[in-house]
């Protein structure tokens, strides 16, 4: 069933950002470097809980979420470096 006033309200949804807790690329951007270090502190359940969206979005984004593994790997191992000294 093809409905054009549904389409549209799509369409409109796309351009003005999601609605639901998903966030858009940019957003998902900006909020890296704090979703890693919480990721690192409070495991993934802590970190997913301070920035919901970000779960939803590394997993329909390969990009996002090749980001997010090497910032995750560069911040852990700079931990771990800490950590020796
Ligand atoms: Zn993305």
């Amino acid at each position: 069933m093809s409905n054009p006033e549904h389409d549209e309200l799509v369409r409109l949804r796309r351009v003005l950002g999601p609605a639901g807790p998903e966030l858009t690329c940019e957003q998902c951007f900006e909020q890296l470097d704090r979703h890693v270090e919480l990721t690192l502190s409070d495991g993934d359940a802590g970190a997913d809980a301070a920035v919901p969206g970000m779960r939803a979005h590394l997993e329909g984004c390969p990009a996002c979420k090749e980001d997010h593994e090497s910032l995750l790997a560069l911040v852990a191992a700079e931990a771990a470096d800490d950590g020796a000294v």
